[in-house]
């Protein structure tokens, strides 16, 4: 299988408007990797033929999807898969709309398919209680643009070529995925991963996707989250996202959802992927475009 990184930012994209720290000046300037989009990645069977006809899932809406379809030349969504309702996983609802609807139709606007969604139960409990989220989803399952499927933990689904499982991380509104095509396993745990202690039966994959976490300092020293920050309790640290990597020990590990506020630079993560501790895990960081080929060499 491959998994595409569609957008490899975390809330904080790169650049950000009316920002010129160094890390959104070069963005600006350069392009290519130092530009960061909303994250979502993309998963391909191998087995499903040439692309870009190959069926294919993807996991998460953030709010540029349409325009990282575009980027990355993905020419069709089989399937959609909901990690957490957070507004940088879920802005982007309105792709069904762009997808499905046949604006010209004989009698007036009305889908060409109709696109399932899969959605573990406190997700969608989450969506409930979130932005309106699910009164966007019942909207547009009405217009038939896409049908809810609800996810208990562990229940196994098949679609696009790929057969996944969808499981409860520490925090309960964060949902890791396992996806397996054949004997070639990932786990994708793509946010908020703090207090996670994976299963065992997720351990040994042949891909990791995990979050990149907080950095309190950047690679200068110099202290970039004030004292008392409040996600420093509530959300996972770079140390921490290497601790579940450790007991993940898949043969690769991607960290991804990178943060602007991290003040790095793509040299500076591919210089950091090169430390022992990163090379012990075979870990690197994703960047806008990386396509990883599950189970093939790097
Ligand atoms: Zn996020
Ligand atoms: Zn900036």
């Amino acid at each position: 299988m491959e998994v595409l990184f569609l957008g490899s930012s975390g809330a904080t994209l790169t650049p950000r408007v009316g920002c010129s720290c160094r890390i959104c000046a070069r963005a600006r300037e350069r392009g290519g990797r130092d530009v960061r989009s909303g994250p979502s990645l993309y998963l391909t069977a191998s087995s499903g033929g040439p692309s870009p006809d190959r069926p294919g899932i993807l996991v998460d809406t953030p709010e540029e999807i349409h325009a990282a379809l575009l980027r990355w030349r993905v020419e069709r969504v089989d399937a959609v898969i909901y990690t957490h309702w957070h507004p940088d996983h879920t802005a982007g609802m309105r792709l069904f709309e762009h997808l499905n609807m046949d604006w010209l139709a004989e009698g007036g606007p009305r889908p060409h398919r109709t696109t399932p969604v899969y959605v573990p139960e406190r997700v969608l409990q989450d969506f409930q209680a979130h932005h309106g989220l699910m009164e966007k989803l019942l909207y547009l399952e009405g217009r038939e643009l896409l049908k809810i499927h609800v996810l208990q933990a562990g229940q196994e689904f098949s679609v696009a070529g790929l057969t996944l499982r969808a499981f409860p991380m520490a925090n309960p509104e964060l949902w890791t995925y396992e996806v397996r095509e054949g004997a070639r396993r990932a786990v994708l745990a793509v946010d908020d991963t703090q207090g996670y202690v994976p299963e065992e039966f997720l351990a040994e994959a042949d891909l990791a996707v995990l979050e990149t976490g907080w950095f309190e300092r950047g690679p200068d020293g110099r202290r970039l989250l004030p004292e008392g920050w409040p996600s420093l309790e509530l959300e996972a640290s770079f140390e921490e996202s290497l601790r579940i990597a450790s007991r993940l020990r898949a043969r690769r590990t991607v960290f991804t959802h990178i943060e602007e506020i991290n003040q790095r630079t793509p040299e500076e993560y591919d210089k950091l992927a090169r430390s022992p501790e990163l090379s012990a895990l075979r870990g690197s960081f994703a960047y806008d475009g990386l396509r990883i080929r599950v189970g093939e060499e790097a």
